[in-house]
C-alpha cells in the first residue's frame, strides 16, 4: 500500500536502515548528557540549518509534537493576549487549545477562499503572540511568506508565532517573517511520529528568558539554556534523533525540494482539472496549499474513489472534519517517490 496519508505519512525507506544503524552504534543505549548524544545533537541541529537554511541566529529545540509546540508556546511566550488568525481545523484547536490555558486568546477566523489582507489586521496591546497556521492540512490552504512578512512589518511589538506541522521541509519558508516555527516530523519530513521541532528567533528567546516561566514540563527558556549544551532537559526522543539527522544528510536542499514539491503540485492541478467528477476544494489559486490537495467531489464519489484507490495499493487521505464525507487528501510529500506519484497519477486519469 502506498500512502499519500498527509500525516502520518509515507516514510522513506531508508528507515528500516537507520533503525538498525542507530541499534549497531550504540548510541539508542547513550546517556543523554553524554559526549556522544551532544555531538548528534549538534550535527542534528547543523542539517537542519544548512538543509532547510535557517538563519544562524536562530534557535533550534526539540519536543514531542507538534501539539506540545501549541503548548509551550502558551506556557512560554504568551503573558496576555494571543491573536489566532485561521481558515481550518488546525488552526482552530490551536486557538481553542491556548484559550483553555491562557483565556486571552482571540479567535480571528477567516473564509478558507480569503487571501488575508494583512494591512486589515490590526493587533492590540504589545508584546503579545500572533498565531497562524501556514499550511492548514485539514483544508489544503496556504499562507503565503510574503503575508506572512508583512504581517510582521505592521505588527513588530509582537511575536509571531506559525504552525508548519505539514510544510516544513517541504517548501521554503522564509524564517526570518516570524519568531517561532512549529512542526513535527511525521508529515513532510518522511520520518515516523514523536519528535516536535520549534525554530525560534532571538527575539523569541530573549523574550522567553524575560518571561522566564520555567516551571513546565518543556519551558522555552529551560529547552534554550540545554540547547545551548546540545542538550535537552529530559530523555529525548533520541532514535528520533538519529533518524531525523540521517534523512537531513540525505535529502536535497530546500531550494531544489521546493522546486520538486511545485512541480509535481502543477501536474496534479492539471490532472485534477481534468477530472469529471472531482474538483480541487478550494477555489481561490492564490490560497492552495502546495503540499496537501484537498480534492472535492458528493459523498458517494468520494467513497468510491477512496475504496477503489485502496483496492489499487493507494492509500488515500480521508476528509478531515466537517469535510470527511465530501473530500479527500493527496499529500505531496517529498518521501513520495515519482514512480509513486505517477501510479497515482494514472490510476486518477482512468477514473
Ligand atoms: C498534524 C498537524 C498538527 C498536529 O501534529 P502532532 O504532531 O500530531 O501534534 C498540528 N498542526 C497541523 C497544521 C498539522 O497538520
Amino acid at each position: 500500500m502506498i500512502s499519500f496519508y498527509p500525516g502520518p505519512s509515507r516514510v522513506y525507506d531508508d528507515i528500516p536502515k537507520y533503525v538498525k544503524e542507530a541499534h549497531a552504534s550504540g548510541i539508542l543505549s547513550m546517556n543523554h548528557r553524554s559526549p556522544e548524544f551532544m555531538t548528534l545533537m549538534k550535527r542534528t541541529v547543523t542539517l537542519l540549518r544548512q538543509k532547510l537554511r535557517i538563519p544562524k541566529d536562530y534557535t533550534i529545540l526539540f519536543t514531542s509534537s507538534a501539539t506540545e509546540c501549541w503548548e509551550v508556546v502558551t506556557q512560554s511566550w504568551i503573558t496576555n493576549k494571543s491573536f489566532h488568525l485561521y481558515n481550518g481545523a488546525f488552526g482552530q484547536k490551536w486557538y481553542e487549545y491556548t484559550n483553555k490555558l491562557k483565556p486571552g486568546a482571540t479567535a480571528l477566523p477567516f473564509g478558507r477562499e480569503t487571501t488575508l489582507n494583512p494591512g486589515q489586521a490590526l493587533f492590540e496591546g504589545s508584546e503579545n503572540v500572533i498565531c497562524i497556521t501556514q499550511n492548514e492540512t485539514s483544508n489544503g490552504t496556504q499562507v503565503s511568506n510574503e503575508i506572512i512578512r508583512s504581517i510582521r512589518t505592521g505588527s513588530s511589538q509582537h511575536l509571531i508565532a506559525v504552525d508548519v506541522t505539514s510544510s516544513l521541509a517541504g517548501i521554503k519558508l522564509d524564517f526570518t517573517a516570524a519568531d517561532i516555527w512549529l512542526a513535527s516530523v511525521q508529515k513532510c519530513f518522511g520520518l515516523p511520529a514523536g519528535l516536535g521541532i520549534m525554530i525560534c528567533s532571538p527575539a523569541a528567546i530573549t523574550r522567553a528568558r524575560a518571561i522566564n516561566n520555567r516551571q513546565f514540563y518543556n519551558s522555552a527558556a529551560v529547552m534554550a539554556d540545554m540547547m545551548l549544551k546540545w542538550q535537552t532537559s529530559c530523555t529525548p526522543n533520541v532514535l528520533g534523533i538519529y533518524l531525523l539527522m540521517r534523512v537531513m544528510e540525505k535529502v536535497k536542499p530546500i531550494g531544489s525540494i521546493h522546486k520538486i514539491t511545485e512541480t509535481r503540485y502543477r501536474d496534479w492541478i492539471n490532472i485534477v482539472g481534468k477530472q469529471s467528477k472531482l474538483r480541487h476544494l478550494i477555489r481561490n489559486e492564490a490560497v492552495r496549499s502546495l503540499t496537501v490537495l484537498p480534492l472535492e467531489a458528493d459523498e458517494k464519489t468520494i467513497r468510491k474513489v477512496k475504496n477503489s484507490a485502496k483496492a489499487n495499493g493507494f492509500l488515500l487521505g480521508d476528509g478531515y472534519g466537517d469535510l470527511k464525507p465530501t473530500t479527500l487528501r493527496i499529500a505531496n510529500f517529498p518521501a513520495i517517490t515519482d514512480r509513486e506519484v505517477k501510479a497515482l497519477m494514472k490510476f486518477l486519469r482512468k477514473h
